[in-house]
């Protein structure tokens, strides 16, 4: 028999059964009004989960990093500067994609599990006097180390240095799953993909994109061609797509918004806070420490867990894959081999996060780490008990 377990990687995510269904549709021609019905409602979600109260949103065939592309080359041109701070897989990624583009990147090397240097960010702005950064790329959440930043706190970085930039988010790991607000932290773009937060099968990259980065789309000049946002904005405006959209996908992003609403935003997002907070105390449990380096930083989409000395993390995600079937996430990058990841968003419940912590624990005791089998499971169950009993009585 193939048991079918959880995953517990930071995405994709598990996907529940409302939304596998919701995505298996009869074909239907995108030219028709029945796919305008379909698709216009799906959009209305999005702005709704991502809080924006103006600019557009865009769902185009892709995963987050064409989102990030999508970005870049709409609104910016060869030679412009992009400011970026440094600190995980995914931050490197985005400034390396700029920099294969031609964009002149401003990079602010920042220790792995360490979050946005706001301050830093501040002084750079603020000693660009004549405005050369056109965007400011920020990783909300860090899925290499589980770090969270603090997107409000740049945003005020921003305007205390009265810089007219682009603030740029990757809300990859973060949107539909801890709090995002695009309107009022003045964001500009945001980026996420379908198979995160959103709990859909990859296929989406899903866009929030404010008035004035819709504007900036007239004078950028990076070639674009698939992923050109007027392209788009002239098909939506006719309930239609530039060419063939991934329809299953659509579909299933409406159900998908339909979960998360039926549950509340806020009861999403607390959720998914109990949840870490069990996988936090599960790991302080084992002696062990996250890679953030502290609580402010602590991420409720995944932590980081760094490996004692002399031990390999990536064995512990290799032995769980193959003795246990089931999946962890690797160490990426600078910190490979250094840490393994529990991802804990989407789908998941506290009886799913305490299998998967039981799993992991197997695993790590078969490796010889000094950890005592069952101590993070209590410590969590201790922390649910808790944590569901006050949850149930607020909601009485
Ligand atoms: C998953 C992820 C991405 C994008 O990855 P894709 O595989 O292209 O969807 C980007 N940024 C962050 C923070 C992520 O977690």
């Amino acid at each position: 028999m193939h048991a079918q377990n959880p995953v517990f990687i930071p995405g994709p995510t598990n996907i529940p059964d409302a939304i596998r269904k919701a995505c298996d549709i009869a074909t239907i021609d995108h030219r028709s009004p029945a796919f305008a019905r379909m698709f216009r409602p799906a959009i209305a979600g999005v702005k709704r989960v991502l809080k924006m109260d103006a600019g557009e949103v865009f769902l185009l065939p892709a995963t987050g990093t064409g989102g990030w592309e999508t970005a870049i080359t709409n609104t910016l041109s060869a030679g412009d500067t992009v400011l970026a701070a440094r600190f995980g897989m995914f931050s490197h990624r985005w400034i390396d994609m700029c920099n294969r583009h031609g964009l002149k990147t401003q990079v602010l090397e920042t220790p792995w599990g360490q979050g946005m240097p706001l301050e830093r960010i501040e002084a750079a702005l603020r000693a660009d006097t004549g405005h050369a950064i056109k965007a400011v790329l920020a990783t909300h959440n860090e899925t290499a180390t589980g770090v969270k930043s603090d997107i409000a706190g740049l945003r005020r970085a921003m305007d205390a240095a009265g810089h007219p930039a682009l603030l740029m988010v990757d809300g990859v790991s973060s949107i539909a799953s801890i709090p995002f607000e695009f309107s009022r932290w003045g964001v500009d773009i945001a980026v996420t993909g379908s198979q995160k937060g959103f709990m859909l099968p990859p296929g989406l990259a899903i866009l929030g994109v404010s008035d004035k980065a819709l504007a900036a789309m007239a004078t950028a000049t990076l070639p674009r061609t698939y992923f050109d946002l007027r392209d788009q904005q002239k098909g939506y405006a006719a309930g239609g797509y530039p060419y063939t959209p991934p329809v299953g996908l659509i579909a299933g992003l409406s159900k998908a918004i339909e979960m998360l609403e039926d549950e509340g935003l806020d009861n999403v997002y607390a959720r998914h806070h109990r949840l870490a907070e069990g996988v936090r105390r599960a790991v302080a449990a084992w002696g062990l420490k996250p890679c953030a380096a502290s609580p402010d930083l602590y991420s409720d989409t995944v932590t980081a867990i760094l490996a004692p000395e002399g031990f390999d993390g990536t064995a512990v995600v290799t032995l769980a894959a193959q003795k246990y079937n089931t999946a962890f996430g690797v160490g990426l990058g600078e910190v490979a081999g250094k840490l393994w990841r529990f991802g804990h968003l989407g789908m998941l419940s506290d009886v799913m996060v305490l299998a998967g912590l039981a799993t992991a624990e197997m695993a790590m005791a078969d490796l010889g780490w000094p950890i005592k089998l069952g101590a993070g499971v209590a410590a969590a169950q201790d922390y649910f008990r808790g944590a569901t009993a006050a949850a149930q009585q607020d909601a009485a």
